[in-house]
């Protein structure tokens, strides 16, 4: 049997899969042998030109109204065919709501190892992938490497950093492969009314906690989001226990990467935490000076909520005149 070869990217989100090119690059530079990315979908083809632009050497393109939307039985069948055909040595699939359980279900077809939500990737000495991920509830660090090949890794949105787009050139490998009929259908898909930046995406989140009195106070918070150009964000318990918000941040929620974090009446508990680590700047308002939130936060400010936000406002409003 021949040697599994080459580093493979894929996600259904277009932006996170050229981030992923970027730490593809290092990897299969690292290990000697190519990067390619898979692209699968309808009438996509100038998304090829961009993953090349970002990378890729190799673009595998499988074009099929069949999969115009995503469904994980045509998406896994198009991977599987792909991956037992070209036999790439690693593949990193772009860790979103989709491509998770896509990535656990290649594996078990595959009978590969799949190691989700990578924050850190490297090769050891003896040439296999080495994720990093926070594990035991926020609480560690676990490093994972793998004994089958190949090697499956997720990676969560913004874990990397997009690479420079260059005038480079790569083949565009067109593919017609069997489809799998899906199990399911799609009878509609409408945008969620949301705010229009997807809070990962945001570079000034500010965030409530618990010491937000009641819903009414979160007009305290669109106010400084407004001035800062921000997005409102809040822990857990805001949104599942007392249903205030429908996405909260951490562990178990959003993992965030902004400029800046403002936590204002969060305690900052490892859960929390474990979604803010990446944040460049974060500044914590809570009335507790022991709250632990202060361990991580760059700046913080010992007080009540309700006196720093409305000041806060005003200071930010003066200087940015
Ligand atoms: C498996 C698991 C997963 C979890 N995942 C997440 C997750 O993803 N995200 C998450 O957030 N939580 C998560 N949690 C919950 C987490 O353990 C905490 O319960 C939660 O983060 C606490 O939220 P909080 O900081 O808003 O509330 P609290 O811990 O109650 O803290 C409120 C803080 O507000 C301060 N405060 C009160 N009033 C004021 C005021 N007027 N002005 C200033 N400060 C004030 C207090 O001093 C206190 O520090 C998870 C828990 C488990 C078990």
């Amino acid at each position: 049997m021949s040697e599994n070869r080459g580093v493979w990217v894929f996600s259904e989100k277009h932006d996170l899969a050229l981030e992923m090119l970027g730490k593809g690059r290092e990897i299969a530079d690292k290990l000697q042998t190519e990067l390619a990315a898979v692209l699968i979908g309808h009438g996509v083809q100038k998304k090829a030109d961009e993953l090349i632009r970002y990378g890729a050497g190799k673009v595998y393109f499988v074009d099929n109204p069949a999969l115009k939307h995503f469904q994980i039985e045509a998406y896994l069948s198009v991977l599987y065919n792909l991956a037992v055909n070209y036999k790439p040595e690693i593949i990193l699939i772009g860790s979103t709501r989709n491509g998770k359980p896509l990535a656990a279900r290649l594996a078990t077809r595959l009978e590969a190892g799949c190691v989700p939500d990578c924050a850190k990737l490297s090769v050891d000495k003896h040439g296999r992938l080495v994720g990093e991920r926070i594990t035991y509830g926020g609480n560690a660090a676990a490093k994972i490497t793998f004994k089958t090949k190949p090697q499956i890794a997720t990676i969560p949105a913004r874990a990397f950093e997009k690479p420079e787009s260059k005038d480079s050139s790569g083949q565009l490998i067109k593919l017609d492969v069997k489809v799998e009929e899906s199990k399911t259908e799609v009878v509609e898909t409408k945008p969620l009314e949301t705010s229009s930046v997807r809070i990962e995406d945001a570079d000034v989140i500010i965030s409530c906690g618990r010491g937000l009195g009641k819903k009414e106070d979160k007009a305290l918070l669109d106010e400084l989001a407004t001035v800062l150009c921000g997005q409102v964000g809040c822990s857990r318990p805001l949104a599942e226990d007392r249903k205030w918000f429908t996405e909260w941040v951490g562990l178990s929620g959003h993992k965030v990467k902004p400029k800046l974090y403002i936590a204002c009446g969060i305690s900052g508990v490892i859960q929390h935490v474990a979604g803010i680590r990446d944040a460049k700047v974060i500044v914590a308002i809570n009335k507790d000076e022991q709250a632990p939130i202060f361990e991580v936060a760059d700046y913080g400010v010992v007080g009540n909520l309700y006196e720093i936000l409305p000041a806060l406002k005003e200071a930010i409003k003066k200087q940015l005149g």
